[in-house]
């Protein structure tokens, strides 16, 4: 995946008594889908249980890909859920995707929004979403969009942004992909990564459900996340996940999910003294390994400038097959020596060569513009 540098200029404002005081992240957890009064109740008061869980998830609206599934209980768990709220003390957060949904979760007292995959792509949702929300100041968490575009899920923040929206989050649930096994959508946690050095202040929880989409997937994906250092789960909690309306095969029953939870390692982003200062040495170790990759990347394209004003001086063609499958074969040799990983190096080479041949084409092409 490759990555066009970009700025914006987002204002994150902190939403820090989400978080507990000892770093771990943030759990968000509940049914894909309110489904009944009972269903829903019986979910919260178990995962009210765990001093873990913080937030109360459940999709009220639902968007299914085809027309005859359960498209939601609508506004009336919205209800369920302000009851779920006063009883167990938990934050409560709905799906929205239309100014109504905004409306109706407003007037019920939800505590957070959140903006789905399917909405997050689609310009006109969003800026029908953010001119409803101007004003307010609830905290929004916005899912990223389907297909694996950076600069959409960034678009999304800054239009909320521009309403006056600032208590913001982004969910990572996975990308479409045409093969994305054995998960349900492809994490592509560069983009996840990439978003955190963009808008360093901008918290980021994944959703291990939508990526795994199967429920024996959920640890691998939660522990690589933490690993990672996301700032919370969502993770969808289902009393009977088989009988489910929505999502069956990726919700856990909440004993499973107690279970996540217990043996989930949350490693600290810190460590102590001896582990920085060890970790500082190594760090500077590598700068210099870079500085000098950096250099011999350099020497190496000045040298392929001369080859390719020598070509051209003699009137010879840019791409050699002959050499570049030498170039190859021996690379890859030597690299398999010294433990590299051939797939790796097969695409550094191929980098290097696209880029070697785009010099020698901008030399032939220099004088006859
Ligand atoms: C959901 O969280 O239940 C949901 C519909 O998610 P997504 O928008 O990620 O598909
Ligand atoms: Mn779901």
């Amino acid at each position: 995946m490759h990555f066009i540098t970009m700025g914006t200029n987002l204002n994150i404002s902190t939403i820090k008594n989400l978080w507990p005081p000892s770093g771990e992240p943030l759990i968000i957890a509940g049914p894909c889908s309110a489904e009944s009064e009972e269903q829903l109740s019986e979910t919260a008061q178990i995962l009210a249980l765990n001093p873990k869980v913080k937030i109360f998830r459940a999709g009220i609206w639902k968007p299914r890909t085809r027309p005859d599934g359960f498209e939601g209980i609508g506004s009336i768990g919205l209800s369920w859920l302000k009851k779920i709220k006063e009883s167990t003390g938990l934050l409560t957060t709905v799906e929205v995707a239309t100014s109504s949904h905004i409306e109706e979760c407003l007037k019920n007292d939800i505590d957070i929004l959140w903006i789905g995959a399917r909405t997050v792509g689609n310009p006109f949702s969003m800026q029908e979403i953010a001119e409803t929300l101007r004003g307010c100041d609830i905290p929004v968490m916005i899912k990223n969009p389907l297909n694996p575009d950076l600069k959409l899920w960034i678009g999304a923040f800054e239009r909320l942004n521009n309403v006056g929206i600032n208590k913001l989050m982004a969910i990572h649930r996975g990308f479409s992909a045409y093969n994305s096994k054995p998960y349900r959508n492809a994490p592509y946690w560069e983009i996840p990564i990439e978003l955190k050095r963009i808008v360093p202040g901008l918290p980021i929880i994944c959703d291990p459900s939508h990526i795994a989409g199967d429920s024996n997937l959920i640890a691998q994906v939660s522990q690589r996340a933490l690993d990672l250092e996301m700032n919370g789960l969502m993770i969808e909690v289902h009393p009977n996940p088989k009988a489910a309306l929505t999502d069956a095969k990726q919700q856990l029953t909440p004993d499973a999910f107690n279970f996540l939870l217990d043996t989930l390692i949350f490693r600290s982003e810190k460590g102590n003294n001896t582990f920085q200062n060890k970790l500082a040495n190594l760090r500077a170790k590598i700068d210099i390994v870079d500085d000098e990759l950096i250099q011999i990347l350099a020497k190496r394209m000045n040298l392929v400038s001369e080859i390719g004003n020598f070509k051209k001086e003699h009137n010879i063609t840019i791409l050699q097959l002959k050499r570049w499958n030498e170039i190859i074969n021996n690379r890859l040799e030597k690299a398999e020596q010294m433990g590299l990983n051939r797939n790796f190096i097969l695409h550094l080479l191929e980098t290097l060569h696209q880029e070697s041949i785009q010099i020698q084409n901008d030399i032939l092409n220099k004088d006859n513009s």
